[in-house]
């Protein structure tokens, strides 16, 4: 059994699919219009962990991701420009070419964390005529109006709206800054934006010509694929008080009925306990980690040790230890796949029903962990060991059958440099620290570091 936080009922709920062993999934893509940052890609690693336990309880998914190459403006709201635009006017580029680009990125950043990719990946471009068809459907129905800048939602109409963040239509203003627009309500939305000849990314429509509103896109793709009435959808915390509560307004509308059992939200990275702003400096890519010496599957690591609905922090020193303990989970690994222990068949269930437990758990991989780790440091070396540990990554992805028996890691380190990095831990366990500081030196002036744990060392690059 399955039980997931819901932050539609706020509460942990059971799964059942609708559709017997297929669970329906959607999860909000990113908007490819700068490189995806580090606390964008722990709401895929969310994603990932909660399709591969879906996978691991025997059910299928039919999942789907969306790509938002047009419509998401600066601000979540209506105002502001189109961020795939603004992107393609400094850089000099056509915002196809922006989203090309970007996307890939993307792609890459997800294959270097191991990510499952959903079965379906929808670029909002492709998806238009789907997306005035859903306007049409709510304009037939009285839910839109239209004003000079667009159609707009009119939220007056649907009487649950603000049901995911508890908002009523009487706390106007909230989270929202008032627009120097004709809007009836402050939390109307656009379902479809008239734009100005200038505009490279536009298309007809029975109101004018234009682009599609950012939530509209999501309902469109979700109900394209999925139908009607789904099991789940995700996305990031930002998600829950503007585009979700859209969502939902618009689906429901549109079908009558309640369309998305459950909703999942991951919660924020947070460097250095602060948020992550250029004006601070502190966003960080997977490749930027990648260069300091840290692995995109270490970062991955690091957010598996949090749940996924708790805030967690990103600094230095947590990703370095991060890098460490995965090492070291690697190393255990390898020693149990040449041993010839026998391991009871009962030790092997009760360790098998404790992680189910934990992952079904509202996916408590932080616990899940520890029981791996534990089976690993307490058991004898035994390849029983080292198959239950491989079966238990099916959950984290963190290929742990790929690793190879000379290296800890997957940063190919020169022999020179490990050599080096040997003589210095042997200077250091004999006390002699000058020695061991001209050794490290020497390795830091070749463009490596040595990061020192209790039990041993790394060289990372
Ligand atoms: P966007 O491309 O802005 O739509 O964001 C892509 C995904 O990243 C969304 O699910 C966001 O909610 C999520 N996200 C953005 N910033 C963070 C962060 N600092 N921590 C965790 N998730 C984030
Ligand atoms: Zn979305």
């Amino acid at each position: 059994m399955i039980k997931l936080y819901n932050t539609l009922t706020k509460r942990n709920e059971e799964l059942i699919p609708i559709n017997g062993n297929i669970v329906k999934m959607y999860t909000c893509g990113p908007t490819v219009y700068y490189l995806p940052h580090i606390g964008n890609m722990r709401a895929y690693i969310f994603m990932d962990t909660l399709r591969r336990v879906i996978k691991y309880n025997g059910y299928e998914i039919d999942g789907v991701m969306n790509i938002t190459d047009v419509g998401h403006l600066t601000s979540d709201a209506d105002d502001g420009e189109d961020k795939m635009e603004k992107s393609a006017k400094r850089e000099n580029k056509t915002p196809y070419e922006i989203a090309e680009y970007y996307t890939n990125i993307f792609f890459k950043d997800l294959e270097m964390l191991n990510i499952d990719i959903p079965e379906h990946i929808t670029k909002a471009t492709e998806y238009i005529p789907q997306m005035i068809e859903f306007i049409k459907k709510l304009e037939a129905k009285g839910y839109t109006y239209i004003i000079d800048d667009g159609v707009y939602f009119d939220v007056s109409k649907f009487q649950n709206y603000g049901q995911l963040s508890n908002k009523s239509l009487e706390d106007v203003g909230i989270g929202r800054v008032e627009e120097n627009t004709s809007k009836k309500h402050p939390f109307d939305f656009a379902l479809w934006k008239f734009v100005p000849e200038s505009h490279i990314m536009k298309w007809d429509s029975p109101w004018g010509v234009g682009c599609p509103g950012w939530h509209i896109e999501c309902s469109a793709m979700s109900g394209d694929i999925l139908g009607d009435h789904f099991d789940i959808h995700t996305g990031g915390i930002d998600h829950l008080p503007i585009h979700h509560e859209n969502e939902i307004a618009q689906n429901d509308c549109a079908f009558g009925h309640k369309v998305v059992e459950m909703w999942l939200h991951n919660e924020f990275v947070l460097v250095d306990g602060g948020k992550m702003s250029k004006s601070l400096n502190n966003i960080y890519t997977l490749t930027q980690l990648k260069e300091m010496g840290y692995e995109p599957l270490a970062y991955k690591f690091f957010c598996l040790n949090t749940n996924y609905t708790k805030k967690i922090n990103f600094t230095f020193d947590a990703i370095k230890s991060a890098q460490i303990s995965l090492n070291n989970l690697r190393k255990l690994v390898l020693e149990h796949k040449n041993g010839n222990y026998k391991i009871s068949s009962e030790k092997i269930t009760n360790y098998k029903s404790k992680f189910l437990e934990a992952i079904n758990d509202n996916l408590n991989t932080p616990l899940a962990i520890g029981i791996l780790f534990d089976m690993l440091k307490s058991e004898e070396k035994s390849i029983d060991v080292y198959n239950l540990a491989i079966d238990f990554d099916r959950v984290f992805g963190l290929k742990l059958s790929e690793i190879q028996q000379e290296k800890n890691t997957f940063i190919d380190i020169p022999d020179d440099i490990l050599e080096m990095a040997k003589q210095r831990w042997n200077a250091k366990l004999n006390k002699d620290w000058k020695t061991a500081d001209l050794l490290r030196d020497e390795i830091v002036k070749k463009g490596y570091k040595i990061l020192d744990s209790k039990d041993g060392y790394e060289v990372v690059k």
